[in-house]
């Protein structure tokens, strides 16, 4: 592929982070029961996918990797609600493998059509064979911008690549407690959810008992709330004693997905008051229910920072949510 198409797959795959998230909404959509991430070296020297989803036939597979190509129909909302929509719909694993050595593996999970395996390198299909192997789909990247060297060099050290994927992956299995959701570093298992537990069990899997039993359930809806965009502010927020010294714990979502909102990161905060010292953070794992046309996609998709159209009073809402909740525990 020219390097033009490269430079720009670099601009939309950033870091292995990246990747690991385009695969991994790649395995929820196919109504994967587990998924398995495996990470070396940061994920910069391998980054594995492994689920049991639906799955693809050699003909799927094929089409998979082909630009601009999704399986997936874009509603209008979904073109026109940012929280909605994916970076880059149809063109995660078509960018991805352009810029790594890539093998997809992968079975339908239902009938009993045979496995395939697909390598493709730089851009260009390499081989297509058939493998034994089990139903669902495995993605493997391996040297992840091998052929973008300006952009492999803008890789952090292994601890910082490595944090933005552990903070990726514990975002999506705080938030499938149903999907057993594992992370592994250099054959080291970092967590892994058990899929059958709530938000609660998710919560110990992935913080520890620690965190886990500082816990306070947050569930705020309706009247409840002050008047303004939201509809419900549900989840976990921990005692304020259990806190630290960064804001990566505060695990927000909007409409299912997880974003960030200077809105909300406010109300959560205000919510505490001065019962965190300062520059201390709580662990937060909180859902916020809007009606769509209530956010502002305006903001960088690939960032999942989103804005409401009355910050305001979302900043009120979670305030006064979460605030209830603390009460409610004496705090
Ligand atoms: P998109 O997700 O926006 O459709 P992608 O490039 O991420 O685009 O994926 C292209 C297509 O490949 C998907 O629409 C889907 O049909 C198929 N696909 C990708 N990953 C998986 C997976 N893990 N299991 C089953 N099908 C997959
Ligand atoms: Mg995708």
């Amino acid at each position: 592929e020219d390097t033009v198409a490269r430079i720009a797959a670099g601009e939309v795959v950033e870091r292995p982070a990246s990747a690991v998230k385009e695969l991994t909404e790649n395995s929820l959509d196919a109504d994967a029961s587990r998924i398995d991430v495996t990470v070396e070296n940061g994920g910069t020297e391998l980054v594995r996918v492994a689920d049991d989803g639906h799955g693809m036939s050699e003909a799927d597979l094929r089409a998979a990797v082909r630009q601009h190509t999704t399986s997936k129909i874009a509603g209008l909302e979904d073109l026109e609600s940012g929280v909605a929509t994916l970076g880059f719909r149809g063109e995660a694993l078509h960018t991805i493998g352009s810029v790594s050595r890539m093998t997809i593996r992968s079975r339908p999970r239902d009938g009993d059509g045979a496995g395939t395996e697909l390598v493709f390198e730089g851009g260009e299909m390499v081989s297509v064979e058939p493998v034994g192997c089990p139903g669902g789909t495995t993605v493997e990247v391996v040297d992840l911008f091998y052929n973008t060297p300006a952009r492999r060099k803008f890789l952090k050290t292994t601890a910082t690549e490595f944090a933005h994927v552990n903070r990726i992956v514990t975002r999506y299995a705080l938030a499938n407690p149903d999907v057993a959701v594992s992370l592994t570093h250099d054959d080291r298992e970092v967590f892994a959810t058990t899929g059958q537990g709530d938000l609660q069990a998710a919560v110990l899997a992935v913080y520890g008992r620690e965190v886990a039993s500082a816990m306070i359930l947050v569930e705020v809806d309706g009247e409840s709330l002050p008047p303004g965009p939201l509809e419900s502010v549900s989840g976990l927020v921990s005692h304020p004693e259990t806190n630290r010294s960064s804001s990566e714990y505060l695990a927000t979502y909007v409409n299912g997905r997880a974003v960030t909102a200077d809105a909300i990161r406010e109300g959560i905060m205000g919510a505490y008051g001065t019962q965190l010292g300062g520059d201390r953070y709580p662990f937060v794992v909180c859902f916020h229910e809007v009606s769509g046309d209530a956010v502002d996609v305006n903001v960088h998709p690939r960032k999942r920072e989103v804005r409401f159209d009355d910050d305001d009073a979302v900043r009120r809402q979670v305030d006064a949510a979460i605030e209830s909740a603390l009460l409610e525990h004496g705090l």
